[in-house]
C-alpha cells in the first residue's frame, strides 16, 4: 500500500513571501523521514501541498510516478496528525477512530463489524484497548494523539504526514511517543514524513532527516552525515551545540591570534573565516604548534565527566568542554586544546581586508571538512 513520494522543485509564495523556494526531496516506499527545521522555514506548507491541501507556484508532487496534479484528496489517500488535532469532542473513542471508515461512499465503506474490527485492531496497536468508550476530554495529552494517529490510520493511508504531533506535550510524554511511534513504524511500514522543530526528536525518530531553512532544503542524511558532515554552515549550527572560532586561511593553515590551529585545504588568497566545531572535537593537550590555549572560567561535575568552561585564547569565545574527570585544573589556569574536527564552509568565506584588492579574482576557497591525522 506504501508508495514513495517525490517532491519536484516546489516553489510557494504568499504574497510577496516566498515559502518554499524549489524544494526538491524523495522518500522511498516505507520510510520515516523527519522534516526538520525552525519556525516559519516552510515545513507545513511543504506537508500541506504533499497532503493536496494547498497548491504549489511550481513543481511537482508524484506518488510513486504518478504525477498528484490530477488526483483529488480522497484519492491521495492521506493520513493527517497535526499538533493540535481537534478530535471530535463529542465523539467517543471509538467513533473518532472509526470515522474516515465511515465517511467513505456507500459502495467504499466497509460494513459495520468489519469496521469494529478495524477499530479494535488499531486501539491495540496505540496501545489504548479498553478506552473506546472514553470521550477526547477524558484521555491525557498523549493519549489523545495516539487516537489522532488511529484515526490517520484507520483509513489505509498510502502516505502519512504527522505536523509536529507531539509538540503540544512536555518532554517526558514526547520522549515516550516517539519510542513508541518508531516501533509503529517498523511493524507498519507506512511512507511517512515526520516535521518536527526538535533536533533530536528527528534524529531519534528517523533514518534519514531533510534540513530545511528558509523555505530550501539544506541536507538530507543520517545523523551521522548531518554531525560529520555538515553541507553548511547553518546545518552546524543547527544540529548539535556548535562553535564558532574566528580564523585566517592562510598557506592551508588555518590562524587564530596569530597562531595555526588546524590544517586546512584551500586554494586562492588569504581569507578569513570561521572554524566550525563540536565542544567534542576539543581535546586537552600538552602546549605545542597546533594547540590553542583556553583559561578554565569554571567546573560542574557530571556523571560523565567534568564540563569545564573555557575562554578560548584573548577572545571573548567561551566553550564548554567535557574533560576527563582525572584531569584536575583549577579556576583561572591555562589548558592546552587540539581540534581533532573541524569544518569550514564556503558561504562563510571573506577575503581577509588586505586581499581586498584581488578579489574582484578571488575563487571561493576550497575547503574540505577533514580529519587531523593526528600529529
Ligand atoms: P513552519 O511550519 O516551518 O513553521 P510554515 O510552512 O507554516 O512554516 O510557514 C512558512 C512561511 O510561510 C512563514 O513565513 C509563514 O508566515 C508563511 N505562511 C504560511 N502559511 C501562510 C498563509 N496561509 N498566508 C500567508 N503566509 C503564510
Ligand atoms: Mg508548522
Amino acid at each position: 500500500m506504501s508508495v514513495s513520494v517525490r517532491a519536484e522543485q516546489i516553489t510557494k509564495s504568499f504574497n510577496s513571501h516566498s515559502a518554499l523556494r524549489g524544494v526538491s526531496l524523495d522518500i522511498a516506499a516505507g520510510e520515516l523521514l523527519a522534516l526538520l527545521g525552525p519556525s516559519g522555514s516552510g515545513k507545513t506548507t511543504l506537508l500541506r501541498i504533499i497532503a493536496g491541501l494547498d497548491f504549489a507556484d511550481s513543481g511537482k508532487v508524484l506518488f510513486d510516478d504518478t504525477d498528484t496534479s490530477a488526483v483529488t484528496i480522497q484519492e491521495r489517500n492521506i493520513g493527517f496528525v497535526f499538533q493540535h488535532y481537534a478530535l471530535f469532542r463529542h465523539m467517543r473513542v471509538f467513533d473518532n477512530i472509526a470515522f474516515g471508515l465511515r465517511a467513505r461512499p456507500r459502495h467504499r465503506r466497509p460494513d459495520a463489524v468489519t469496521i469494529r474490527k478495524t477499530v479494535m485492531t488499531l486501539l491495540d496497536l496505540v496501545q489504548l484497548s479498553g478506552l473506546e468508550n472514553r470521550f477526547p476530554a477524558q484521555l491525557s495529552g498523549g493519549q489523545r494523539q495516539r487516537v489522532a494517529l488511529a484515526r490517520a490510520l484507520a483509513i489505509e493511508p498510502r502516505v502519512l504526514l504527522l505536523d509536529e504531533p507531539f509538540g503540544a506535550l512536555d518532554a517526558k510524554v514526547r520522549k515516550e511517543l516517539r519510542r513508541w511511534l518508531r516501533e509503529l513504524h517498523d511493524r507498519t511500514g507506512h511512507t511517512t514524513i515526520f516535521v518536527t522543530h526538535d533536533q533530536e526528536e528527528a534524529l531519534e525518530l528517523a533514518d534519514r532527516v531533510a534540513i530545511l531553512n528558509d523555505g530550501q532544503i539544506e541536507q538530507i542524511g543520517s545523523g551521522e552525515d548531518l554531525h560529520v558532515r555538515p553541507a553548511s554552515a547553518f546545518v552546524h549550527r543547527f544540529v548539535g551545540d556548535s562553535i564558532e572560532l574566528p580564523v585566517a586561511i592562510v598557506e592551508g593553515q588555518a590562524w587564530f591570534e596569530g597562531k595555526s590551529v588546524y590544517p586546512l585545504h584551500s586554494t586562492g588568497p588569504e581569507t578569513s573565516t570561521s572554524l566550525f566545531l563540536h565542544p567534542h572535537d576539543l581535546h586537552v593537550s600538552d602546549e605545542g604548534p597546533h594547540t590553542l590555549p583556553a583559561t578554565v572560567l569554571g567546573m560542574r561535575r557530571t556523571g560523565s565527566g567534568r564540563h569545564t568552561d573555557l575562554q578560548i585564547g584573548g577572545s571573548a569565545l567561551r566553550v564548554n568542554v567535557a574533560l576527563p574527570v582525572d584531569f584536575w585544573v583549577e579556576e583561572g589556569e591555562v589548558v592546552h586544546l587540539r581540534i581533532w574536527h573541524a569544518a569550514a564552509f564556503t558561504d562563510n568565506v571573506v577575503p581577509l581586508p588586505r586581499n581586498r584588492g584581488t578579489s574582484a579574482s578571488l575563487r571561493p576557497a576550497v575547503m574540505a571538512n577533514r580529519k587531523r591525522s593526528g600529529a
